[in-house]
């Protein structure tokens, strides 16, 4: 059985849902927010969590009345305690107060923490067979089939947040899966979409965080720029929605209105369409299987004029070829590929190494790792974590190397 729930699964709820935030101050967290804001009679809130942003965490705890705030950061306990003084807020600090978060009883949780540093939380919240909107894909690339697997075993409902693999959901209704012949997954090429390689080479920091339509969290932002966010989102649908690399097409499309589609044997195209605000398939995910009311721009096509659409380029953006490689590889090779462009892009904001060097030291960590024989299937958590733990091991120590090398 599949964890990605089929249309035809329709069950309608009206009673007041008892929802979590992992990663509430973020971007994806505050856009999850301002959707429980317009409706809280439908909403109980019951676990928030943030990095270290105790400030931003206690203001939303307090303003939704939530039962549990959680920071990672364990030194910041003191802090989230008196900033909470007062209110009745239960609140906890370190990994595993983010694991009791995930644990609480809710109906619907949102998993957007950035980063591998999602995995345990969201497995945790998976492990209780409730319904998950998964934006951290991360998470999913990290643990391959295995997240899946352990959500269908568990009965999780995985909906997928990502407004790529939202816009496939959507589409994918259209269908059975004998009738799929694949899926596009849309790209809006980033800042860098037109840019020569010799010039991307040398981007900048603030360059790089020039996202030209979508308004995200730093990492996925450089991760758009070098398109290995779409390289992640190849990995995502695949384990999502248990597609072959064959069956996954990326196609860039600059104005990021059609997010995604899906083909079948008939040659029929679905698409999905909206204006480029994630609080569309935030909402999907919140008011499945009903449709509730977006606060997103109305699409104006008229407006918009024209719908373009090109080729990715795999020469001036290796780390897409680098994800189908992974996902090709198996084994945990896109563990690997996810860990070392998390090394990468940090080693980026940090201005170790240039932008061109982020795909470099990916390809470079994932050769590194399957010369030294490291490959092996995924079957638990745990395996998957030392993957990672590994990779970024290989990637730190390969990346003096990679930072003196020009392309
Ligand atoms: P962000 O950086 O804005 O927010 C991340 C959130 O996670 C914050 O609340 C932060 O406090 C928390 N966090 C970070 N590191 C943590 C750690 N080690 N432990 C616990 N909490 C931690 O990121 P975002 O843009 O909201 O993205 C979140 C996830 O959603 C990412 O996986 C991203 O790829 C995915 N996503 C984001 C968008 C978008 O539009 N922003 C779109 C699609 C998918
Ligand atoms: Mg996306």
């Amino acid at each position: 059985m599949s964890a990605v729930p089929l249309r035809n699964n329709k069950a309608s709820a009206t009673a007041v849902r008892g929802i979590s935030v992992l990663g509430a101050t973020g971007s994806i967290g505050d856009s999850t927010m301002d959707l429980l804001r317009a409706s809280p009679e439908r909403y109980r809130v019951e676990s928030l969590t943030a990095n270290t942003n105790v400030a931003g965490l206690a203001k939303l705890a307090k303003e939704f009345n939530a039962r549990f705030a959680a920071v990672a950061d364990a030194s910041l306990l003191g802090e989230l305690r008196s900033a909470l003084a007062g209110t009745g807020i239960a609140c906890g600090a370190g990994e595993s107060a983010i694991i009791e978060a995930a644990e609480r009883p809710a109906d619907w949780l949102m998993a957007a923490v950035s980063g591998a540093a999602g995995l345990k939380p969201a497995l945790a919240a998976v492990d209780r067979g409730t319904t998950i909107a998964l934006a951290n894909k991360e998470c999913l690339v990290c643990a391959g089939d295995f997240f899946m697997q352990r959500a269908a075993k568990a009965g999780a409902c995985i909906l997928p947040a990502d407004s790529e693999h939202n816009a496939l959901f959507q589409a994918l209704g259209s269908g059975n899966r004998e009738e799929l012949t694949r899926v596009i997954i849309t790209a809006s090429g980033g800042p860098f979409r037109t840019w020569a390689a010799a010039d991307i080479e040398q981007a900048t920091l603030a360059q790089a965080l020039k996202h030209p339509n979508w308004s995200m969290g730093q990492k996925i932002t450089i991760d758009s720029a070098s398109m290995m966010n779409k390289g992640l989102e190849v990995i995502e649908a695949s384990y999502l929605f248990a597609l072959s690399p064959d069956e996954i097409d990326v196609l860039v499309h600059p104005q990021s209105i059609v997010h995604g589609m899906v083909e079948f044997t008939d040659r029929s195209v679905m698409a999905q369409l909206g204006s480029p605000d994630m609080r569309t398939p935030i909402a999907h995910c919140l008011g499945w299987p009903d449709r509730i009311v977006g606060p997103a721009a109305k699409l104006d096509l008229a407006k918009i004029g024209q719908l373009t659409f090109e080729a990715p380029d795999y020469d001036r953006f290796p780390g897409l070829k680098l994800a189908y490689d992974a996902l090709r590889t198996g084994d945990g090779a896109t563990t690997v590929y996810n860990a070392a462009n998390e090394i990468a892009v940090a080693a980026f904001i940090a201005q170790k190494i240039r932008f061109g060097a982020i795909a470099r030291l990916v390809e470079a960590t994932m050769n590194a790792f399957v010369r030294g024989g490291n490959l092996a299937p995924l079957s638990s958590a745990d395996d998957a974590l030392a993957v990672d733990y590994n990779a970024r091991k290989i990637a730190a120590t390969l990346l003096p190397q990679i930072a003196l090398k020009a392309s």
